[in-house]
């Protein structure tokens, strides 16, 4: 199986159809000339020395470019390498470093952000503005690529290598398989697709697995690409108008951002037809809300990590409606991918225990780029050990209770951050929330909660305190409170860094570091 296949397969079945737009200029590249130009810029990359397994970065917002390099990268036999934009230089240089690329593309937004000890030997220049001394420019670039023929690289050679999220600690460079992201995209496929002809929203960054997966998965079925150059809601809101999408990826942030946009009733968002949402815990609540803001929309939920390309369940939009007790779960296995939920030993635990979720299945990374250790203490006779806390019901549906790194003990009991998280988010004044352990001479660690209020409201820790003993046992609720008015660091999908606002309390502790 290989990946470039099925863009020759959208070519064959629908030239003519649009393969990307350009949202500033309109301007569409259909099926027939998107294949043209992934094939001169493959030769364009060979012709800067590309060999088999060479690895090419992105640091590029979302862009028709930057799903131009990730086929022409494969196409030429390469690897590709997108690299998250909202790292500082000095991460963006670790991560250089580490998959050893010797060719990066980069744009206005990011190009400043390169060291010039640890630019890559050819650097391209995909911007609008002036192309900087020493860089090439991406559209002469282009030009100058001879058509090449397809490398047909695929089963199991590694196409991309993608880094995790960086939540619970440096990220891990993740090798995906042409089988990995090909079956995965089956499997997403077998569950989202309608059979109508989709216009696709890259709206969470491409870098992230929750978004790449669907780099193939739209192609697949020769649907339409559409790219803003940046998660700004009105923006995304009023592209889903112009550009009658159909069909998008989030994250719970992005949703609880949209749905938080003021005049949301003068945008028609009617021709969305389905919401693939996940990469980490979603309140009901949220569900409920958005749900109301987007009524003729399915909310598809994803669980899963980088590792597994991204899918491991899914929950179905039949059973994502308020009231329905599976809403609370992330879903069924997708095709192909096993569950089991196992205790310390190994030993797999009976249905309704909380235990660590490990998964086998051909959407397993063939292992962590450089770095064998990890790959050795990650996937364990054949399982993927997630790091992630769940359960199973009896109809196999998939409860996520927390990460191992995040469950606090405190006097003996274990307490799952994400319930008190919950249970806290039922305050209506709430913002954003986080549950961590801090150190405790009685309790070994004390729940401690940090608490963003809405703007222009208040709150106060005893407030917070009494509303959590009306939903969750005493020794869950935090034991202290503090009220925050500066959003918390996040990672680029929008999630919490825990390990951020764990350090002052930890700072000797294994899993603070970053
Ligand atoms: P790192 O591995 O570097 O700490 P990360 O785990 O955040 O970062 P990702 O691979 O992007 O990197 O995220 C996968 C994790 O996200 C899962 O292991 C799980 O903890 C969480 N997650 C994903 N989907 C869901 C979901 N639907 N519900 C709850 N949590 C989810
Ligand atoms: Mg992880």
């Amino acid at each position: 199986m290989q990946i470039t296949k099925y863009c020759k397969k959208a070519v064959e079945n629908y030239p003519n159809r649009p393969a990307t737009v350009d949202l500033q200029t309109n301007r569409q590249i259909n099926w027939q000339h998107f294949i043209k130009r992934v094939s001169k810029l493959a030769g364009a990359l060979l012709s800067l020395g590309l060999k088999r397994d060479d690895r090419v970065a992105a640091l590029t917002c979302n862009s028709a470019v930057h799903l131009e390099y990730y086929f022409a990268t494969i196409w030429a036999g390469g690897i590709f390498v997108p690299l998250n934009t909202r790292l500082t230089s000095h991460e963006i240089s670790r991560l250089l470093y580490d998959c050893r690329a010797n060719i990066l593309v980069a744009d206005d937004h990011t190009y400043s952000k390169l060291d010039e000890s640890s630019k890559p030997e050819h650097t391209i220049f995909a911007g609008k503005s002036c192309t900087p001394d020493g860089w090439i420019d991406h559209e002469s670039f282009l030009k100058s690529g001879k058509p090449a023929t397809d490398k047909n690289r695929g089963g199991e050679d590694v196409a991309t290598i993608l880094y995790t999220g960086g939540t619970t600690g440096q990220p891990k460079g993740v090798m995906l398989t042409h089988n990995n992201i090909i079956s995965n995209s089956h499997s997403a496929l077998s569950i989202l697709d309608d059979g109508k002809p989709w216009r696709y929203l890259h709206a969470a960054p491409m870098y992230h697995i929750a978004d790449c997966q669907w780099n193939l998965g739209v192609t697949m079925i020769a649907g339409t690409h559409l790219f803003p150059e940046k998660f700004e809601p009105d923006q995304v809101l009023s592209v889903i108008d112009r550009f009658r999408i159909t069909h998008t990826a989030l994250v719970p942030t992005m949703i609880k951002i949209l749905c938080d946009v003021p005049n949301i009733d003068s945008y028609d968002l009617s021709s969305l037809r389905k919401i693939n949402f996940g990469g980490s815990p979603i309140s009901p609540q949220l569900i409920k809300r958005a749900r109301e803001t987007f009524p003729k929309c399915e909310f598809i939920q994803g669980y899963g990590m980088t590792e597994t390309s991204p899918n491991i369940s899914m929950l179905q939009d039949r059973y994502n409606t308020p009231g329905n007790p599976k809403i609370e779960s992330a879903g069924r296995p997708v095709p192909g991918m096993s569950v089991k939920v196992v205790d310390e030993n190994g030993e797999e635990l009976s249905r309704g225990k909380i235990g660590e979720i490990i998964t086998k299945g051909p959407h397993v990374m063939a292992g962590y780029w450089n770095n064998p250790k990890e790959t050795e203490r990650t996937i364990r006779n054949g399982w993927l050990h997630t790091g992630d806390l769940g359960y199973m019901d009896e109809d196999g549906f998939i409860y996520i209770v927390d990460r191992l790194k995040d469950m606090i003990i405190t006097g003996g009991e274990n307490v799952y951050s994400t319930e008190v998280e919950t249970a806290i988010k039922k305050l209506d004044k709430i913002n954003s929330c986080t549950v961590i352990g801090i150190p405790d001479d009685t309790w070994g660690e004390a729940v401690f909660a940090i608490v963003v209020p809405n703007s222009g409201q208040e709150i106060t820790e005893e407030e917070v305190i009494s509303h959590c003993r009306k939903y969750i046992a005493g020794y869950k609720c935090p034991k202290s409170v503090e009220i925050r008015r500066e959003p918390m660091p996040t990672s680029g999908p929008g999630k919490i860094l825990k390990r951020k606002l764990r350090k002052p309390f930890w700072p000797d502790d294994e899993r603070q570091v970053s």
